[in-house]
Formats: structure tokens, C-alpha cells, sequence
């Protein structure tokens, strides 16, 4: 006789024990065609499994990210199914869900190709149809062993042998085909509807190089049809922006094998690096920092004082050295980090309260090393600058130093084509450093800044760093994808491990407190992000070239070098292109460049002295005179974009 608590707190009570679906289906229809799973005092069930005590229930929806979990993992039985009907002899290993989809793994003799995939979409797409019911058997090893016997399913057999004895095994019945897992699955096929297979590779079984290599086949699911057309297609915009192919064909930069996740800028690449870090350095001299420039290569001794030598070794690049004549021998690591010699630059002389806040900034070049199957083009990378910066203040002064970087923020962003970030305030975690009543104060220091500013935010419990409560900004990117890039932390730890003072108003030592902040992040990353933010058609103030001129034919090309060189003058990125090829080729080509502006000359221009102007996207300006052309010009680079 359950007596069934609902997450709303409200109660139900039964004469017999009945199971997850029944329970919906009791609450109501709509809600029992859509329940994929269930909650049994906070254990996740099918919604098949009988409730037979008094207990806590909660039902789990395919509208749920746990319940299109459950969707991803039942397609991934689904793909299992199709290709044991396909392909009889296929030897199944596992098969789990990973973001956006799920994939399963398989030996099989015959090597799936691309091709194939249609076939076994389609076989899942019949089997879905049916909707047949997907039936949960608890089991013990014994039976389990023999099933997988029977069915010459070595893998699976291998992984029974690695089941702790005692542990419940289930078997998943698909018609025919049996699978096992922990589940929870859908009851039913007729969940499965929204899906695709989109592609196949090779990985090693148990993901170790030394074993054999299987086949994998992997697949994405959604709720809807809509919901998996919308992924989809940003699927495949997302393809063509990708910044590493769009940095190769626009010639921007490179890596290899020499130097793994460090760049090597190319002329173009390096352009836009530096009027990015031109314009963030305005922004900073107008925000009241002062810029410095501090050794990448420091001893291990500051790395021990700071705390980055025990916590954060596993990932510093260490160099030591012979000295030659001293006899000794120096340890030094790459710096990680700018904080700790940041701190050194500030304890030079001793500060009073009138000289804070003090805020450093510095384009700070780190190492971290990050093991080579995370790294990602500019995204993730181990050699990057970031826009670093601290500002020590007084306790009083966080709300106001906070509110003056959240406007540099938002402007920054602003001029760099993003409207929408989002802004998360992380609180105290369980293990920290500093006081109650400081984190207290300096939690509402940052939040009252935040509303200050009229601005939205969340606040994540506990997840702040074990020295200070933080801030992190989130962008949001043309195919609506987040970012993390700005952040600003308060930190009452590295002042303190570093015996950071300045003398306060009662003449006696305090500690300052440190904020750590950065805008973009890494310029690295953040290039990346702007490149695929624009698919590579960057705002004319941030494209590497800004016009090119074209002549049509030789005798032309004197005149563009006329307009090419007072183009120059006037201190724009501009290049000639005086090949003798065709001109629809030479447009089409720095098209192909997204160069912003094309200007072609040819007897006509050449008579009234004039140019044609032809804006990217290939819109027609018509002909005007240089002085006119430079004032679009300006007027396009003032207004950024
Ligand atoms: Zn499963
Ligand atoms: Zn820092």
C-alpha cells in the first residue's frame, strides 16, 4: 500500500504497488505519454519499476535534459538493435550517451562506411515505428554469463567478469535483441522518433591503444523532429566556421607538431591579434590601469610562496638550468599565472590607503601544460596571453572597482559584436580560506554591483574558488553557443601567503584585497571565438586587410598604385593585386578572402579619377572619388560594426 510523495509535496496513496507509468497515467494523460523514466527516492528507475513502499517519487519527462538521457542512451539500444538485424555477426561492446547523442561500439569484419549509415537509420526508423515495448529482466551472473553465451557476445561477456558479484545485472529485452545495463531505458520505442546517425570512426575497446580497434557509429537525439532539424543545421554552420579551416584559408595561422597548442601567427592572424590588443589596451588606459610587463621564466621558490608549486604543478612547463660558474642549480617554472608577480610589483614600496586601488594589467604570456587530446586550434591551447589584470583595494572598495569593470566589460563586448552575456556569481564553497563576515561582506559587495548596473545574473551556491566569491561573464554567439571568457574573482588568499600590506588611515598594516579580472580571457581563444562568431568575415576594423586594389589591365596599374599608396597613408590595411589575371577572377578571389572592400580600376576610373567599390558580399558601391571611398571608410571603422 505506497504512499507515493510527489516533488510538489503533495501525496498519493494506492492499494497495490503500482509502477512509474501507472502512476503518471494516473496524474494525468499527457503526462504519462510523455514519462521516460522515474525517480524512486532519488534513484533513477525505469518507469516500468513497481513502487511498493511509502517513498518519494519524481517523474522524468523526455521534455527533461534527464529524460532526453534517457532518449540518447535508448537510441543508443536502438542502433545495437538495427545492426544485429543488419549485420548478424556484429559482436557488441557498449554503447553510451555523450552530449547531444550517443554512440555504440562493435566488431564487425566488414567496415562500415559513411554509406551505410542510411541503411541502419532507416532499419531504426522501422524498428521505432513498431513501437514495441522494451522489457527490463533483473538477473543473476549466472544467467547473465549464459545469455551472452548463447549469443556469442564476447564483450559483453568480458564485462559481466568485471561486475562486482552482488551487483544487480539487467538485461534490456528488445524483441530479439538483448542488451545489458543499468539503465533507465524507455518502456517503449515510440519515444524514439527524433534521430540521427552522423558518423563513424575507430576506438580502441576499453579506449586503450594496446587493445583491438572496434567500430563506432555515432548518432544525436532530440524530443522533437524541430528540435533535431535546429541542431542540425547549426551542426553544419558550425562545420563551415570552424576558425582552424577558416584560419587555413585565410591564411592566419598554424600549429604542428613541433610545438603542440601553441600558435604560429601568420602576418594576417598576427594583424588581427594587434588591433585587438590595441583596442583592449585603450580601454584599460581609459579604466585607470597601469600596464606592466613581468618575467615569463620564474624561480620555483615564488611558485612554493604562492601556493601554484603544490596545487598546480601537473600542469607548469619546468625548466632548469646549470649555472655554470655558481655551481648551482636553479629550478624555474613557466609562469601559469601573472597574480603572483603582479603581487611582486605591487610590494615594491610600501602603499597607503591613498594610493589604492592600484590596478596592474598586463598581456601576460602563460603556459599550462593540457594533455594533447583536450587541446582545440585557438581554443584551447598550452602558450596563451592573456588580458590580465589586478586590482588591489580596500574591503570598501570591491563594489565600486567591480561596477567600473563590469561597464568596461559590457562596452568591450558591445564594440566587439556580442549584445548578450550572461553573468554568474558564484558564493562560498565548503572548503575555503577568509573569514565568514569578509566573504559575507564581499559577496554583497559583487552583487550589489551587478544591481547596480540593472544588469541579470545567477547565482551558483558554493561554487565559488576556496579564496573569494567570483564572477563569471558568459558571451553568447551567432549560433546562440556560450563562452565563457570574462571573469572577476576576489581573492583574501594570495595577499596574505605573500605578506601583501598597505597602511591604512589608522597608520597601522592591513591587507589589501586582490581582484583578479580579465575580459576576454585569452586572446588566443577569444580570436577563435570572433572568427567563428563571423565566419572569418571579421568588422572592417578588424580585418587584417581592408581593401584591395584590382586593376584590370597593365595599363592600369600604376594608377592603382596611386590609390593603394594614399590609401595607405592614410592609415588603413591596404593591398594592391596587379596580376595579369582575369578581373572576375581576382574579385572572386579576395572575395574568397573576405576582404571588405575591392576597389577596381580600369580606363573608366582611370579618366574621371575615380574608383569602383565593391563592398563584401559582392553589393555594388558604384564609382566615386578616393576622398569620398576614405570616408565610408572611417565612418565603417568608427562605428566597428
Ligand atoms: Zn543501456
Ligand atoms: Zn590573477
Amino acid at each position: 500500500m505506497p504512499k507515493i510523495t510527489l516533488p510538489d509535496k503533495s501525496k498519493r496513496s494506492f492499494k497495490e504497488p503500482i509502477t512509474i507509468n501507472q502512476l503518471a497515467a494516473d496524474i494525468g494523460p499527457g503526462l504519462a505519454k510523455s514519462t521516460v523514466a522515474g525517480k524512486i527516492s532519488g534513484k533513477r528507475v525505469d518507469a516500468s519499476d513497481l513502487i511498493a513502499e511509502d517513498c518519494e517519487v519524481e517523474i522524468i519527462t523526455s521534455d527533461t535534459e534527464e529524460g532526453l538521457e534517457v532518449v540518447r542512451h535508448s537510441c543508443a539500444h536502438l542502433l545495437a538493435h538495427a545492426l544485429k538485424q543488419l549485420y548478424p555477426e556484429t559482436k557488441l561492446a557498449i554503447g553510451p550517451t555523450i552530449e547531444n547523442g550517443f554512440y555504440y561500439d562493435f566488431l564487425l569484419e566488414q567496415k562500415i562506411t559513411e554509406k551505410e549509415l542510411d541503411k541502419i537509420e532507416k532499419r531504426m526508423k522501422k524498428l521505432a515505428s513498431e513501437n514495441y515495448e522494451v522489457v527490463r529482466e533483473v538477473v543473476s551472473k549466472t544467467k547473465a554469463k549464459k545469455t551472452f553465451k548463447d549469443r556469442n557476445e564476447n564483450y559483453k561477456l568480458k564485462i559481466i567478469k568485471d561486475i562486482p558479484d552482488g551487483e544487480t545485472i539487467a538485461l534490456y529485452h528488445h524483441n530479439e535483441y538483448i542488451d545489458m545495463c543499468r539503465g533507465p531505458h524507455v518502456t517503449n520505442t515510440r519515444h524514439l522518433k527524433a534521430f540521427k546517425l552522423t558518423k563513424v570512426s575507430g576506438a580502441y575497446w576499453k579506449g586503450d591503444s594496446k587493445n583491438e580497434m572496434l567500430q563506432r557509429i555515432y548518432g544525436t537525439a532530440w524530443k522533437t523532429k524541430k528540435d533535431l532539424d535546429k541542431y542540425l543545421e547549426n551542426l553544419v554552420e558550425a562545420e563551415k566556421r570552424d576558425h582552424r579551416k577558416i584560419g587555413r584559408q585565410l591564411d592566419l595561422f598554424h600549429f604542428q607538431e613541433e610545438a603542440p597548442g601553441m600558435v604560429f601567427w601568420h602576418s594576417k592572424g598576427w594583424t588581427i591579434y594587434r588591433v585587438l590588443e590595441d583596442f583592449i589596451r585603450r580601454q584599460q588606459i581609459e579604466a585607470g590601469y597601469e600596464e606592466i610587463k613581468t618575467p615569463q621564466l620564474v624561480d620555483r621558490r615564488l611558485w612554493e610562496q604562492s601556493g601554484h608549486w603544490d596545487k598546480y604543478r601537473e600542469n607548469m612547463f619546468i625548466t632548469e638550468i646549470d649555472e655554470e660558474h655558481a655551481n648551482e642549480k636553479r629550478v624555474n617554472a613557466l609562469k601559469p599565472m601573472n597574480c603572483p608577480c603582479h603581487v611582486q610589483v605591487y610590494k615594491q614600496g610600501l602603499k597607503s590607503y591613498r594610493d589604492l586601488p592600484i590596478r596592474l594589467a598586463e598581456f601576460g604570456s602563460c603556459h599550462r601544460y593540457e594533455a594533447s587530446g583536450t587541446l582545440h586550434g585557438l581554443l584551447r591551447v598550452r602558450a596563451m596571453t592573456q588580458d590580465d589584470g589586478h586590482i588591489f583595494c580596500t574591503e570598501e572598495q570591491i563594489e565600486s572597482e567591480t561596477k567600473n569593470f563590469i561597464e568596461v566589460l559590457s562596452h568591450t563586448y558591445k564594440e566587439l559584436g556580442f549584445e548578450k552575456f550572461d553573468i554568474k556569481l558564484s558564493t562560498r564553497p565548503e572548503v575555503r580560506v577568509g573569514s565568514d563576515s569578509v566573504w559575507e561582506r564581499s559577496e554583497v559587495a559583487l552583487e550589489d554591483a551587478i544591481k547596480n548596473l540593472g544588469l541579470p545574473y545567477e547565482i551558483s551556491e558554493g561554487e565559488g574558488a576556496f579564496y573569494g566569491p567570483k564572477l563569471d561573464f558568459v558571451l553568447t554567439d551567432a549560433l546562440q553557443r556560450e563562452w565563457q571568457c570574462g571573469t572577476l574573482q576576489a581573492d583574501f588568499n594570495l595577499p596574505e601567503r605573500l605578506d601583501t600590506n598597505f597602511v591604512g588611515e589608522d597608520g597601522v598594516k592591513h591587507r589589501p584585497v586582490m581582484l583578479h579580472r580579465a575580459i576576454l580571457g585569452s586572446f588566443e581563444r577569444f580570436i577563435g571565438i570572433l572568427i567563428e562568431h563571423y565566419a572569418g568575415s571579421l568588422p572592417v576594423w578588424l580585418s587584417p586587410v581592408q581593401v584591395i586594389v584590382l586593376n584590370i589591365t597593365d595599363k592600369h596599374s600604376e594608377y592603382s598604385k596611386e590609390i593603394r599608396n594614399s590609401i595607405k597613408k592614410n592609415g588603413f590595411r591596404v593591398k594592391s593585386d596587379l596580376r595579369k589575371e582575369k578581373i572576375t577572377y581576382k574579385i572572386r578571389d579576395h572575395s574568397m578572402q573576405k576582404v571588405p572592400y575591392l576597389l577596381v580600376v580600369g580606363d573608366k576610373e582611370l579618366k574621371n579619377n575615380s574608383i569602383s567599390v565593391r563592398a563584401r558580399g559582392g553589393v555594388d558601391l558604384g564609382s566615386m572619388s578616393l576622398s569620398k571611398f576614405l570616408e565610408i571608410l572611417k565612418k565603417d571603422i568608427e562605428k566597428k560594426n
